[in-house]
């Protein structure tokens, strides 16, 4: 299935560290790179750390039904596997601390909703709203967010060390209330030797109050819709989402928009239409990626699940919509990188550019360039590996390996041309766009932008 799914067209995998131990990730990490590798193609590992799921033990028979009506109690001093049909432990002990009487409680993702009556000592007991089937460990929200639980639990801290090890590309931290979480994330990530990029997953009501300074600490945004769903109410998603791709992008930070994308393709062959304009919008909205989650962990069609959603990715980005922008027009740069990569965006977008070869160490210019909607392919060419599996993420860039650091520069813009030309991405009489620095191999060193025509003397 790997395989397929790496020719379905995937460009980062997700490994849940919900599921599964340390030796499986590593195994399935290098699995997936072994993979990419035959097939001549850079695959991202993103690695999603678990925190802090506050969720119910579990019942002595596995599940009860519970109806309207139904009084029932979670308890955090009921025996972890000792539930029934009046109470069921609690995993997160402090819950008792963090409700009070007349607060909506949502399991399972927000399937069975209890209201809460009183608080006793350890027990929450509470009135069943909404009933259902309520199985073993399934997740406790609250509406309106506002849970105590710190998003790096004890667990989480071993899994950085896992996810360094890995050397994965991006880290996603789970459950994030504020930018601290963030930067405590980064700091045990790199203190283990992690070199990749942190994910902030936006799925706790409260994150959204201070959303900015998330982001800025951050170097992707995972709309986590699941979770934030149950919080905010699902009416509430779509403006969120639109509003958190926007911003993301306005701060230079890559995004993903994730969960149900592609949800009754768990079972079929085809998604739905209304799946097919999920999918769509999120592109039109500018998102980077798109994220599918049971579609492909426990669904019977990953491959094919993957294969619609990059043909309806490929033809979303096609619509005029999404290539045009006015991004940053009136804003002021910081960086000289950053001033080449917005000129020569601005360029292409008044020419008719056939291509970007952005000749990159860390990738820096090819994400700035791709904040700017134009449709047109931007190749991260760099002799980092890190830096072409990071690039993955970014909307419209593709990784290149190409060493920078070898020939005068005549000759590096020839080199670049041909290998666009091997890949079939120019051909004679296309207008190029080059991006590098005077002295190639050090970060940050963007400082010359140069059009070519293929073909042409360079
Ligand atoms: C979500 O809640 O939407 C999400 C992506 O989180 P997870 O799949 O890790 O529960």
């Amino acid at each position: 299935m790997l395989d397929k799914i790496i020719e379905a067209g995937v460009d980062t995998v997700r490994i849940n560290f919900s599921h599964g131990s340390p030796e499986e990730h590593v195994e399935r990490a290098e699995r997936v790179r072994n993979r990419a590798r035959a097939h001549g193609r850079q695959v991202g590992v993103l690695c999603d750390l678990q925190g802090p799921k506050i969720r119910i033990e579990k019942f002595a028979e596995g599940k009860i039904d519970l109806a309207e009506g139904d009084t029932f109690t979670l308890d955090a001093e009921c025996p972890t596997d000792a539930g029934d049909q009046e109470r069921v432990g609690l995993a997160y002990k402090q819950l008792p601390d963090d409700v009070g009487r007349g607060d909506t409680l949502l399991l399972d993702d927000g399937r069975l909703v209890l209201w809460v009556d009183q608080v006793e000592g350890a027990r929450i007991i509470c009135r069943v709203v909404v009933g259902g089937t309520l199985s073993d460990r399934k997740g406790i929200n609250r509406q309106g967010g506002g849970l105590s639980a710190p998003a790096l639990t004890e667990k989480d801290r071993e899994d950085i060390k896992t996810a360094a090890k890995m050397e994965a590309d991006y880290l996603a931290v789970s459950f994030p209330r504020s930018a601290e979480d963030i930067h405590e994330a980064r700091k045990l990530f790199e203190a283990a030797g992690g070199k990749g990029g942190i994910v902030a997953k936006v799925e706790r009501a409260e994150a959204l109050d201070v959303v900015d300074e998330i982001i800025a600490a951050s170097d992707v945004i995972m709309i986590a819709r699941g979770d934030l769903g149950v919080e905010i109410g699902d009416a509430a998603l779509p403006p969120v989402q639109k509003m958190l791709i926007r911003r993301s992008r306005e701060m230079n930070r890559a995004v993903i928009t994730a969960t149900q994308m592609m949800e009754s393709m768990i079972e079929n062959q085809i998604p739905t239409r209304a799946e097919v304009f999920d999918v769509a919008n999120a592109v039109l909205d500018g998102t980077d990626a798109v994220m599918l989650s049971a579609e492909t962990a426990t669904g019977k069609f990953p491959d094919k699940a993957i294969g619609a959603m990059h043909r309806i990715c490929l033809e979303a980005e096609k619509q005029r919509i999404a290539i045009e922008s006015d991004h940053r027009i009136h804003s002021k740069f910081t960086y000289i990188d950053e001033a080449i990569a917005m000129a020569a965006m601005y360029s292409a977008n008044h020419l008719k550019v056939k291509a970007i070869a952005a000749l990159t160490e860390s990738g820096s210019t090819t994400l700035w360039m791709s904040r700017i909607s134009s449709g047109i392919p931007i190749y991260a060419m760099t002799r980092h590996v890190e830096t072409r599996r990071k690039v993955t993420l970014y909307r419209g860039v593709y990784p290149v390996s190409f060493d920078v650091t070898a020939a005068d520069h005549v000759e590096l813009n020839r080199e670049a041309i041909d290998e666009l030309r091997r890949r079939g991405a120019v051909r004679d009489g296309d207008l190029v766009i080059i991006t590098k620095g005077d002295l190639m191999g050090i970060h940050g060193g963007t400082n010359a932008m140069k059009i070519v025509k293929v073909g042409e003397m360079i």
